[in-house]
């Protein structure tokens, strides 16, 4: 039986149980409206762990935009049961007051990491998300978190965390779920129009179709085709589009920059913002 758990007390009483059994504890953080993306992680928790813990939280100190937050989707029932019948133990979805008794006055610096794409765009972004998670690290104490490459820059962050915080938690890195024409899935699509919902898969699309040509294309020139394809239509503005080394997150200007390259987008389809990315090699 799954079971739902409100307080950090509890989650720490039940998972040292777990421990005294000699139970390794898999743990994926989440913000909920969970979808098929959140699941393939859940699955492979659960297939690589004694004990399954899922947070399910909408953290407020990440969220840069106010109405970001406000509208951001909450569907506590349907989580619970989606991850009921993936085989979960643990479901932790604590309130903002058990999470921030006080205000989290910590800031961490990841340096150059965490100050490029979403860090850029995002002010404040990423040390709301350190924040939430090293708390959640602390109250779990994982032997493995699992972490979606659709937030790309978020893992490498993640790690530079747990190495700065000596937490000894490894981190998983997980493949991005696509909806059946291409599209990252995400919480927020739930949010496009159905024009917007129809056109967001043009995103994936010139990613895939980018990299089919990038080897004899600069990387100036395979940037220049991706957000002059996407902001052609006029559903869509780029917000970034960098090709980056995938270990350093920093912008090359040659293919032979880096041995891992990795492309990484935002893009607004209306008010909806879509993040998505490529490995090139
Ligand atoms: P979120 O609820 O958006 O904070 O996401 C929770 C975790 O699920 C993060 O590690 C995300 O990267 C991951 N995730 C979200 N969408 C996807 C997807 N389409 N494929 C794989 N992982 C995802």
């Amino acid at each position: 039986m799954m079971k739902i758990i409100n307080s950090i007390k509890e989650l720490k009483a039940c998972l040292a149980k777990n421990r005294l059994d000699k139970q390794q504890i898999g743990f994926v953080p989440t913000m909920g409206a969970l979808h098929q993306g959140h699941i393939s992680l859940v699955d492979r928790c659960v297939k690589e762990n004694d004990i399954c813990v899922v947070s399910v939280f909408v953290n407020p100190t990440q969220f840069n935009d106010k109405k970001d937050l406000d509208t951001y989707p909450r569907t506590l029932e349907a989580d619970c049961a989606l991850l009921e019948a993936a085989g979960c133990d643990y479901v932790f979805a604590p309130d903002a007051a058990e999470m921030y008794p006080e205000p989290d006055t910590r800031e961490f610096d990841f340096g150059t990491i965490s100050s490029v794409m979403e860090g850029a765009h995002r002010p404040g972004h990423f040390n709301g998300v350190a924040q939430i998670v090293s708390k959640l690290f602390d109250a779990t104490e994982p032997d493995r978190a699992y972490f979606g490459e659709k937030d790309f820059q978020q893992v490498a962050v993640i790690r530079a965390m747990t190495e700065q915080l000596q937490m000894p938690v490894q981190i998983v890195a997980c493949p991005i779920m696509r909806e059946a024409d291409g599209l990252a899935m995400s919480s927020r699509n739930v949010r496009l129009t159905a024009n917007q919902r129809q056109k967001a898969p043009l995103i994936a699309h010139t990613l895939k179709e980018s990299s089919k040509f990038a080897a004899e294309k600069s990387v100036k020139e395979v940037i220049d085709y991706v957000t002059g394809t996407l902001n052609a239509d006029d559903t869509m503005r780029v917000e970034y589009f960098e090709i980056v080394d995938g270990n350093t997150l920093q912008r090359i200007s040659d293919w032979a920059d880096a041995d891992y390259v990795v492309g990484c987008i935002t893009v607004y389809c209306g008010e909806v913002r879509l993040i998505d990315n490529i490995t090139y090699k």
